[in-house]
């Protein structure tokens, strides 16, 4: 019977993706955005702000994204991209 994973190769597995989601950077076009507010909904750590007057967000905070991708998935204009 073959083992499973062991601890070790869990924790050199978490570091790799951690160090890899680190590197990764939010690109946003704002001409692409139509002010839907999704990213601003889902971001859970509140990196997107709605300017209402112009009808398109504003990224900020950068320092604090996680790269979960959350923002990325949900809007439908394609105007954000984490690479
Ligand atoms: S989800 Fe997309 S279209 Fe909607 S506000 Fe965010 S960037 Fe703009
Ligand atoms: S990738 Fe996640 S944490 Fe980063 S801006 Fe988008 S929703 Fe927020």
């Amino acid at each position: 019977m073959s083992e499973g994973p062991n601890l070790g190769s869990l924790l050199a597995e978490h570091w790799y993706l951690a160090r890899k989601l680190r590197s990764l950077e939010i690109h946003f076009a704002p001409e692409r955005c139509k002010g839907l507010w999704q990213c601003y909904e889902v971001c859970p750590v509140g990196c997107w702000t709605p300017d209402y007057d112009v009808r398109c967000v504003v990224f900020h905070h950068g320092e604090r994204c996680i790269a979960c991708g959350a923002c990325v998935l949900q809007c439908p204009e394609r105007a954000i991209e984490l690479r």
